[in-house]
């Protein structure tokens, strides 16, 4: 349906950079989230390509139009908030089909349309409610459906799922997915949570005080974190970096992901264990080692160290950073 293209945008409030020179190219289907602490810029990034925030300077495109000083209504973006902004005293019905009553599509055709995006979410029983009889799950559909009625070229979602519950986040994740897939529109979506972008991103752009770290699948951006702080904002626990020197004789930073390190008592590397977790699927074992805290997964059949132990520590996959900058080191790839 549609590519956005984003070039040197740039959004300052006040003299303060939200968003610093961001260059992006978000192509037709995909599933782009924006990932990225509170604060980062990627709610108004966000905006700007909806067409809410105008760029202090940039060029937005959506296809090959170029849009930046065009209405937002007039871009065929559709925009899902955190809140869902329903009207309270109109039916589910009336709500899904108001964007179509806006843009003065016949009874007929509204009912239609919205009777499908209705049942492509699971709302059909529930047309003739008003919101407040409906669960926050139920009303974050409505206006997704809501969005889906005007079937647009671009969706852009802020943090739909935050008001959910553990439970329903991870229903609506896979229904967004599937979502995605059988409208076969482009998504941007934006999160904080790590977990939401590597579960539903086709590609992820992750941001830092209004700058892009790093866009990529999801896999790409675990497997090869082009910075330490992308290495440490994906994964949970996030990737142990020690310093230069601590781990292996180099003169740069040491990242090793939880899972990537084994205990071995014969293992010339000696660690203290500090104290364990054990979270029933795994074990997370914390200790010193080369003057620094580092947390170790373990699967949960695997024998557990004794906190205050001495134990020796086996390193895999290791990345390697830029002590300056804290930008990948390319050439030393993982070992
Ligand atoms: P969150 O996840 O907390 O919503 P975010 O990454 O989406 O954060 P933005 O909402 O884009 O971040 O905000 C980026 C920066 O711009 C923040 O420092 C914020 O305070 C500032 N900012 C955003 N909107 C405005 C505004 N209308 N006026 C002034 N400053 C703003």
């Amino acid at each position: 349906m549609a590519s956005v293209r984003l070039e040197s945008i740039c959004k300052t409030f006040d003299g303060v950079a939200a968003v610093d020179d961001v260059s992006l190219e978000i192509h037709d289907h995909d599933f782009m989230v924006l990932l990225g602490p509170s604060g980062c810029g990627k709610s108004t990034l966000l905006r700007v390509i909806s067409g809410l925030e105008e760029p202090t300077s940039g060029d937005v495109f959506i296809g090959d139009v170029l849009v930046t000083d065009v209405e937002p209504k007039q871009r065929d973006v559709a925009m899902v908030f955190q809140s869902y902004a329903l009207y309270p005293h109109k039916t589910v019905q009336a709500n899904i089909e108001f964007p179509l009553k806006v843009r003065g599509i016949a009874t007929k055709d509204r009912a239609a349309r919205a009777a499908e995006a209705a049942e492509s979410l699971g709302l059909t029983e529930y047309l003739h409610r008003k919101p407040a009889q409906l669960s926050g799950g139920q009303r974050q559909r409505v206006a997704l459906a809501r969005a889906i009625v005007r079937q647009p070229a671009v969706f852009c979602m802020d943090e739909p799922l935050s008001n959910l519950d553990a439970k329903l986040r991870g229903e609506t994740r896979a229904e967004l997915v599937a979502l995605h897939q059988r409208l076969a529109s482009t998504f941007v979506y934006v999160t904080h949570d790590q977990v939401e972008a590597m579960t539903m991103a086709t590609r992820m752009a992750v941001m830092s005080r209004g700058r892009l770290e790093q866009v990529g699948t999801p896999a790409e951006v675990y497997a090869r974190p082009g910075s330490v702080f992308v290495a440490q904002f994906i994964g949970m626990p996030p990737m142990n970096i020690f310093p230069a020197g601590a781990v292996e004789a180099s003169d740069v930073l040491v990242g090793v992901r939880p899972e990537h390190i084994a205990v071995d008592d014969a293992a010339p590397l000696r660690a203290t264990v500090s104290h364990v977790e054990q979270l029933g699927h795994e074990t997370l074992v914390h200790c010193r080692v080369g003057g620094v805290n580092a947390v170790v997964r373990l699967d949960s059949d695997a024998p557990v160290p004794a906190a205050h132990s001495e134990v020796g520590l086996v390193l895999s996959n290791r990345h390697h950073f830029d002590p300056v900058t804290t930008k990948r080191i390319d050439t030393a790839g993982d070992r």
